[in-house]
């Protein structure tokens, strides 16, 4: 059996650089300036320890041609394989990417993109000290988040409002301060699964309430309710299945129904409503997104619903409803630990201002993709492939065509919406549809396309204008070399 200690020859070995040596080199230098002394020295150390393995190991295979090395070449190649382990190791980093998947709200992606407004906000507001929990006019200390949750309150048409770290949060939250340990009644159409790990018959469970399914994964009736309300059932939730649709053959009573029955048998109606519009988004052909203020306005007790998807603001849950269901959460020790920083509340406050402005659909980014017409968007694709012709030669092998096809609303809302597109394909004779993709992929800032048909699919509805000229380099770099 091979052991590559026992065949060593000590005699290359011994031409191996000294760590210092090592990073006193040019790219050691490099990525002492980017990484720091230690970090580099580690670095150092792992692609030495590597390179001291391979070495012993060619040497008892009689494979490589190790006679051939000098300390001289082998310090160069060290050197090098420190600055590729060094790019190696930030691959990882958060980092800003140009999404060109025509996904709005690309979950993989960070969702949705902050306004102009909101980044101001978490710069400025939030950069130094700030009045998180202070009011100025007592001078005394002020309740956290109080603006926010005033606007989203008064937004959401509800009571009150209180903000925490997302909607699995507020919906745990919920639960657990109304129905630990008492029965929630839910259809068995809304029984679904969320993004992967947010399960509503496992939340339900974690928070110690009692699920009582009712009806048939395709119809439910007010009667099917109304027959399981016993003395242990404190609530009725009504969840939106988000991404997920049942077509044809179904049935599910009005939320108004639900409400009047909630209330002559003394429960509370929870709506877990997901992405959540606070405007309606039927205009842009998003039809059966609940309607916030919609839903408070036909008798939701309580709503939940996310920051950052069709919002367009952080990530964060929403809770809005009767004050004295929000303040009894407000009071609950979980809230402590669910709660959002400044940084948070400052983005939210910014997004939410537009909403109450009515320029919601002009400044905040999800709403300006969703809203941007595909006459709109086939003319910014014509500029931007007549752009391109200027900058690849003809005879560089890169093909670009413009073809129709769908953007996606994505984060697990309107599934079948796919707004019309036009988009941007690109082919090489010489590469594959996977290999131009792992170009961009791996170019600065990294761009993040779709493979269709053989083809890399490029759709301008998710990147800002003001990307357009790096991802011009980005498609150019592909026939640089
Ligand atoms: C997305 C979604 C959630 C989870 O929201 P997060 O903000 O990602 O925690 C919960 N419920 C519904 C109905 C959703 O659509």
């Amino acid at each position: 059996m091979a052991n590559p200690n026992a065949a060593s020859s000590p005699s290359i070995l011994r031409l191996l650089p000294s760590i210092d040596e090592l990073i006193g080199t040019e790219s050691g230098r490099k990525v002492v300036g980017a990484a720091g002394q230690r970090r580099a020295a580690a670095l150092a150390r792992e692609v030495t320890d590597a390179f001291r393995y391979e070495l012993r190991k060619n040497s008892e295979g009689r494979t490589g041609p190790a006679s051939a090395l000098t300390k001289e070449s082998i310090l160069e190649a060290l050197a090098r394989r420190l600055e590729g382990a060094w790019r190696r190791s930030q691959d990882s980093r958060l980092r800003r990417v140009i999404n060109a998947t025509g996904v709005i709200v690309h979950t993989n992606l960070g969702r949705a993109p902050l306004s102009e407004a909101a980044i101001a906000a978490i710069t400025n507001e939030a950069k130094s000290y700030c009045t998180l929990e202070y009011d100025r006019t007592s001078g005394k200390r002020g309740r956290r988040g109080a603006h926010a949750e005033g606007l989203l309150a008064e937004l959401a048409g509800a009571e009150a409002a209180l903000i925490v770290n997302n909607c699995a949060a507020a919906a745990f939250l919920v639960l657990t301060v109304f129905a630990r340990g008492r029965e929630v009644i839910v259809s068995r159409g809304e029984l679904v699964e969320i993004g992967g790990d947010f399960r509503v018959p496992d939340v339900l469970a974690q928070s110690g309430a009692v699920l009582r399914e009712v009806g048939t994964t395709n119809r439910t009736r007010i009667a099917d309710y109304e027959k399981a309300v016993s003395e242990n059932t404190v609530m009725i939730l009504r969840v939106h299945p988000s991404n997920y649709r049942i077509v044809g053959f179904t049935e599910t009573p009005p939320l108004e129904a639900l409400a009047s029955l909630a209330r002559s048998s003394k429960l509370l109606l929870y709506e877990d409503a997901g992405s959540g519009a606070l405007i309606d988004l039927t205009k842009f052909g998003l039809t059966d997104e609940p309607v916030i203020s919609r839903s408070i306005a036909d008798g939701a007790d309580i709503v939940t619903f996310s920051g950052d998807k069709l919002l367009g603001g952080p990530q964060a849950g929403m809770i809005v409803g009767r004050r004295d269901s929000i303040e009894l959460i407000r009071k609950h020790p979980l809230y402590r630990a669910l709660r959002v920083d400044k940084l948070t509340y400052a983005a939210l406050q910014a997004t939410l201002d537009a909403y109450m402005r009515e320029k919601a659909e002009s400044e905040v980014p999800v709403l300006k993709m969703l809203g941007l017409s595909s006459e709109a968007l086939a003319e910014r694709s014509r500029k931007f492939v007549s752009d391109l012709s200027g900058r690849v030669p003809p005879d560089a092998g890169l093909g670009f065509e413009i073809i129709e096809g769908n953007s996606a609303v994505g984060g697990g809302a309107a599934p079948n919406v796919q707004p019309p597109a036009s988009l941007i394909a690109l082919s090489h004779s010489a590469f594959s549809a996977s290999h131009i993709e792992e170009k961009l992929r791996s170019s600065e800032p990294p761009v993040i396309a779709r493979i269709a048909d053989d083809k890399v699919l490029i759709d301008l509805r998710t990147v800002a204008e003001l990307e357009e000229a790096e991802l011009l380099d980005a498609i150019a770099e592909i026939v640089d070399f």
